[in-house]
């Protein structure tokens, strides 16, 4: 069945008559993730995240549309490791300004960045779009949606490639996880206590950290928790994409008159 909320699959006779007030672009990023998930953890999550959401948000107001995800991420600094298909953060800026462009073209005014890679970065690029091109972005960083429950679902924080993004993986595509491989995502603190308090910030090259490019421990990571936590980000996601669909742009937009 054909799908019209998702333009990968939707056609011109659909689309000539849809109304589309809202467009979602994921961006995710190809690298390793442990030594048990695939490399195409980041992208395949966002995707999968995008779908929930704009087809939920499609049902209850046909007025949001899925993009196709930009596969690739900033990955300067997990390159010790083979294969992490580093694009630079200007080249993502590129991508992402002239689809933006695009979708303007079509009056397409309200765009949501759907991140799933932890290296991308937006918030500039966004303040100099909307100054430049009166578009309306907005950035939602998906694995940060569900924070503040985040404990009552997971034992172990997760950083990169723990028990989150491996219970994730078990609940979207078991046969891509080879959990038995894992390491324990142990990561060596900094030497100086103000990187280690936050207040002072730097990036991390992640072949210093440890040997299998972790942060987070996934030993206690399972479907089922996966599960409740994409359900908990969706529907926070999906109820924001159906209100900014049926948000009229008036001067006041996006603020409260
Ligand atoms: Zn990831």
């Amino acid at each position: 069945m054909i799908q019209d909320w998702e333009l990968m699959q939707t056609n011109l006779s659909r689309m000539e008559k849809a109304r589309i007030e809202v467009a979602v672009l994921p961006i995710g990023a190809i690298e390793p993730h442990n030594r048990h998930l695939p490399y195409g953890q980041d992208m395949l999550h966002t995707t999968e995240v995008g779908r929930r959401c704009v087809e939920k948000a499609w049902q209850a107001t046909k007025k949001v549309i899925l993009l196709p995800t930009l596969p690739y991420g900033v990955d300067c600094n997990l390159m010790d490791f083979p294969f992490a298909m580093h694009i630079r953060q200007s080249t993502l800026d590129a991508l992402v300004t002239d689809l933006v462009r695009t979708l303007k073209h079509y009056d397409i005014r309200k765009i949501v960045l759907l991140n799933g890679h932890g290296g991308n970065e937006f918030k500039a690029l966004i303040r100099q779009l909307q100054c430049d091109e009166k578009v309306h972005l907005f950035l939602i960083n998906w694995w940060q949606v569900g924070k503040d429950q985040y404990n009552e679902i997971f034992e172990l924080p997760d950083d990169h490639a723990g028990e989150l993004e491996t219970s994730v993986a078990l609940h979207l595509y078991p046969q891509w996880v080879e959990a038995e491989k894992a390491g324990n995502g142990k990561s060596k603190a900094y030497r100086f206590e103000a990187l280690n308090n936050g207040w002072v910030q730097t990036s991390r090259n992640f072949g210093k950290i440890n040997d299998h490019c972790a942060v987070g421990n996934p030993a206690n990571a399972t479907a089922e928790k996966g599960e409740k936590y994409l359900n908990l980000v969706c529907d926070g996601i999906s109820r924001f994409l159906i209100e900014l669909a049926e948000s009229p742009l008036d001067d006041a937009f996006p603020f409260r008159r």
